[in-house]
């Protein structure tokens, strides 16, 4: 195989490329071509104007981690980071100060702000970013049009008992920690698929879903229009990582947004959720970790070829080897 497409979302997308790349440079993952080249559509609604300043936040992550710039300790902005910036807007008391944006990282944004001011979409600005960057993939943002995530949590103060706030507020400012009753992604119905993601899918020679959370970074992606379609009918085998394991999400909000929208956190409910492609879904196969092993028979019923291996991404070599089960299955899928 030469034509891999990974849907990412930030963190689980961009741990789980850095761990295929370093397979294919050591040809630890069978089934791949020593050249095979990868391309990201990467998740946009986590996307938030803030001071001015467009930021992107799991383009920048999948951009800074492959491009060997990320902060390895928190797993997103930049690494040597500085926080002048932040606090002086935070003394002039300008909001929101909650926002996590370090020195380095701004320079990205005002490069990214200023190129779309002078009427450069996403798409370019991303490659242009990448020209520094070099993270070895194509990264394609799934639509060039502003679509942005909204959380709406129980608030007694206001008249309808909600409140909607942004995502990135949700998660950065809330912590995750209130329940989200609904989740909105303003904007998507309407959007378009960015140049190249349609072609990205219908292609490839495989198409990978990472670990990544399955409603607001791969969930969003599937609902850019054609999105679906395209992974319904390419002839690329679909196959997705669990990013849920032994009931939970190792890191991150997985689990409030599967709640959210009513699906059971486990990895056999993301399985059903997604669905085989047999059956109107999205999956042929669909790997799980190990201690989820119970539930590989009942997704083979759902009509999914499943297998159960490691799947905690502790280092390159283990995350080289979820990519190399997950081509497996893919050859034994179709
Ligand atoms: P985000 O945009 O930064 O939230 O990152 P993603 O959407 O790409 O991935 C986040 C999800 O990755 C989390 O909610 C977890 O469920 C999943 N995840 C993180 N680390 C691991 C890991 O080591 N193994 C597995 N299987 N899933 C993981
Ligand atoms: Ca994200």
């Amino acid at each position: 195989m030469k034509k891999i497409t990974v849907l990412s979302g930030g963190m689980g997308g961009a741990r789980f490329l850095q761990g295929l790349l370093h397979g294919i440079a050591n040809g630890t993952v069978p089934g791949l071509d020593a050249d095979a080249h990868v391309t990201v559509i990467a998740n946009t609604a986590d996307d938030i104007w803030v001071h001015g300043m467009k930021v992107c936040p799991d383009l920048d992550t999948v951009m800074y981690t492959l491009g060997d710039g990320i902060d390895t300790d928190r797993g997103w902005g930049r690494r040597a980071e500085t926080w002048h910036v932040k606090e002086e807007l935070a003394a002039y008391g300008v909001e929101p100060t909650w926002f996590g944006l370090g020195d380095r990282d701004i320079a990205t944004h005002l490069v990214r702000t200023q190129m779309l001011d002078a009427g450069y979409p996403l798409s370019q600005v991303t490659a242009a970013l990448c020209d520094r960057w070099n993270p070895g993939v194509t990264l394609l943002p799934m639509t060039d049009d502003r679509v942005e995530t909204h959380v709406a949590i129980a608030d007694e103060e206001s008249p309808s008992g909600r409140r909607v706030v942004h995502f990135q507020e949700y998660w950065v400012r809330l912590r995750a920690a209130v329940p989200a009753e609904m989740v909105v992604v303003v904007g998507l119905d309407e959007s378009s698929p960015g140049p190249g993601v349609i072609d990205a899918i219908t292609d490839a020679d495989l198409v990978v879903l990472p670990p990544s959370n399955p409603v607001v970074s791969v969930g969003t992606i599937l609902g850019v229009p054609r999105v679906r379609e395209a992974l319904q009918s390419t002839p690329a085998p679909v196959v997705g990582l669990s990013p849920i394991v032994g009931g939970t999400h190792v890191r991150g909000m997985a689990e409030q947004m599967l709640t959210s929208i009513g699906v059971e956190v486990s990895a056999a409910g993301v399985a059903r959720h997604y669905g085989s492609r047999t059956a109107g879904g999205v999956l042929d196969g669909w790997l799980i970790d190990s201690r989820d092993h119970d539930a590989v028979e009942e997704i083979r019923a759902a009509g999914i070829a499943c297998d159960a291996v490691p799947l905690m991404m502790t280092d390159h070599d283990a995350t080289a080897a979820m990519a190399a089960a997950a081509v497996a299955l893919a050859r034994n899928a179709r």
